[in-house]
């Protein structure tokens, strides 16, 4: 049941998105006159929702925002009445304050006798409810700080969402006026969680804690601020903003000073390389493998990357870019939180996962070279066609890689292991493909098609390159086309550290144990098909990584969404990582 009370003179606030699924719900959404600086947006609109069914579930109690119904009498009588409601809404909303952050005060003045009744019986209501939760809850909200890693880490996602340089729609690329102004906003949330903050030489935005012993191996943390066209708001800033929502934790608890070893969060400023083409600027710069040739590298404009940071007062030269580069005794490991932007949590039903590691990558460029002719003369047997040529290499391809197994024999260049995680993990896909001339009546002279090869195996997605090349080969003889393999791109799978994905693991794991109850099973590991910065900061130290599930697996899409919870859960895994540093 789900009743709307709407008062007389009172604004009403929009029904939340998802209904409560409790038999017994009762939406108090009463509104406020009271706080002007509510209804800023929808996440604070969403805070300002009361739900009693929330009182009465024990698993879902952090969900709560209580109403506060406070009224007092109008023209005609009420006035004693009034005082013990006004106590009564004082009482309540001090205990709110002790388990949540104040939400709401109501206002009611009304010189009806029902209206007031009904507000009186309401704040009573209120009180004791909120004792009854701060009873049941003492001592178990305190440590899952729904405020901070939910509440605050959402609302600030939505905040940095709208930090663009497009009207409309979600665009900020490498050193954009936008990147800058969303760098400056994420120095100040890391200042508000305690940390000291810089920006470098590459537009890296960092902040850093030293904890009880400076001197020793830091623990780094991060994900990109970059964007791409038209993008979610959730990929790369998830990671930003929940490691400092988890520092910001640490420092109300005035543990933040007491941690073993120094913790700094990196936004890196360039990870889906959309303005220059190139990925990982930012983090590459930080672990040292960005050769210097890249601050040459030009946009579309033909502005390089050295007059970009030029632009933003920032002189970078080979010296200065070496100089961005990070002693390796002085980190202990890398830990990079991002939405999975796949499917696999949301089939499974939970909100977590710890990375495996991340796909080595193949890009090739296929052409198929035949003999072009005339679509209505040319006998069919007599046509040495590309197009169709190519059909054949492309359904070869998709079967060589959805069934790795038929096609790669145990010995040779593949091991049986090879195999085994090809299995898992292969994808390959055809994205690009022109013919020429490319006219309806033309047999085409030349096909050219583009194929991307994944896997975390390095030495599995060679065995499957030297496989399809070989058949290729034989397709296109049969065919008496000519056929050219160019390997353009080569990266190869990074492996994330088992001592990292073990403690991740098990931070994981209890974190799902207290939002899910029991969980079925052990918490999932995946392997990243996408590129991210840990592959930069592998070449600095171990890295980790947890993916939080997004809805439909879609990002690099205004579509791209994570529930508020998982948020949470992302926070309280990290959390629960960081206190094994204390
Ligand atoms: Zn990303």
């Amino acid at each position: 049941m789900l009743t709307r009370l709407q008062l007389a003179n009172m604004r009403t606030i929009e029904e939340p998105t998802s209904q409560p699924t409790l038999p017994t719900t009762i939406d108090l959404k009463i509104s406020l006159e009271y706080s002007r600086n509510f209804a800023r947006d929808k996440s604070r609109e969403r805070a300002k929702t009361a739900r009693v069914s929330d009182l009465y579930n024990q698993e879902i109690l952090e969900q709560l925002w209580t109403a506060v119904v406070f009224c007092g009498g109008g023209d005609r009588g009420g006035g004693d009445g009034g005082g013990g409601s006004i106590w009564g809404a004082a009482m309540a909303h001090s205990y709110v304050r002790r388990i949540s952050k104040p939400q709401m005060m109501i206002v009611v003045v009304t010189s009806s006798s029902s209206i007031f009744s009904f507000c009186f019986a309401l704040s009573l209501l209120a009180f004791f409810a909120s004792a009854h939760i701060l009873t049941d809850t003492e001592g178990k909200n305190s440590d899952l700080f729904p405020e901070v890693l939910r509440e605050e880490a959402v609302a600030r996602l939505y905040e940095l969402g709208k930090v663009s340089d497009a009207e409309g729609y979600l665009e900020r690329t490498f050193l954009s006026p936008a990147s800058i102004r969303a760098g400056n906003l994420i120095r100040e949330w890391m200042e508000d969680a305690g940390l000291r903050t810089w920006m470098d030489q590459m537009g890296n935005v960092h902040g850093r804690v030293e904890g009880m012993n400076p001197s020793a191996d830091a623990l780094l943390i991060g994900s990109h601020l970059d964007t791409v066209v038209d993008a979610g708001i959730f990929d790369g800033s998830l990671g930003i903003i929940s490691a400092i929502s988890v520092l910001k934790v640490l420092n109300i608890t005035a543990k933040l000073q007491k941690l073993r070893r120094p913790i700094e969060v990196i936004a890196f400023s360039d990870e889906e390389g959309v303005r220059f083409q190139s990925t990982f600027l930012g983090s590459a710069a930080v672990a040292g493998v960005l050769p210097a040739s890249a601050l040459q590298i030009s946009d579309k404009s033909g502005v390089t990357v050295q007059n970009a940071l030029m632009d933003n007062s920032i002189e970078a030269t080979e010296e200065t870019l070496s100089q961005l580069k990070y002693d390796p005794k002085s980190v202990w490991g890398y830990v990079e939180v991002h939405i999975e932007q796949g499917p696999v949590l949301e089939g499974i039903g939970l909100p977590l996962a710890v990375v495996k590691g991340i796909a080595g990558q193949t890009r090739l460029k296929v052409t198929v070279r035949g003999s072009q002719g005339h679509a209505g003369t040319v006998p069919m047997s007599m046509r040495q066609d590309p197009m169709a040529a190519a059909a054949e290499l492309i359904v070869l391809l998709e079967s060589l890689c959805k069934h790795p197994k038929d096609f790669l024999s145990y010995d040779g260049q593949c091991n049986g292991f090879a195999v085994e995680s090809l299995s898992g993990s292969l994808v390959c896909t055809v994205g690009e493909i022109s013919s020429w001339p490319s006219a309806s009546n033309v047999i085409p002279g030349q096909v050219t098609f583009t194929v991307d090869l994944r896997a975390i195996d390095d030495m599995g997605r060679e065995a499957v390159f030297y496989e399809l090349s070989d058949r290729m080969y034989q397709i296109c003889e049969k065919r008496s086309v000519s056929c050219t393999i160019e390997r353009k791109h080569d990266a190869n799978a990074v492996i994330c550290d088992t001592e990292l994905s073990t403690q991740l693991k098990s931070a994981t794991y209890s974190t799902l144990k207290r939002m899910e109850g029991e969980i079925q099973g052990d918490v999932p590991v995946l392997m990243s098909g996408a590129g991210h910065d840990a592959m930069a900061m592998s070449h600095l130290t171990k890295v980790g990584m947890l993916f939080v599930r997004c809805r439909g697996g879609i990002s690099h899409s205004p579509a791209e969404h994570v529930l508020d919870e998982d948020v949470w859960a992302a926070g309280l895994a990290i959390l629960a990582f960081l206190e094994t540093h204390l």
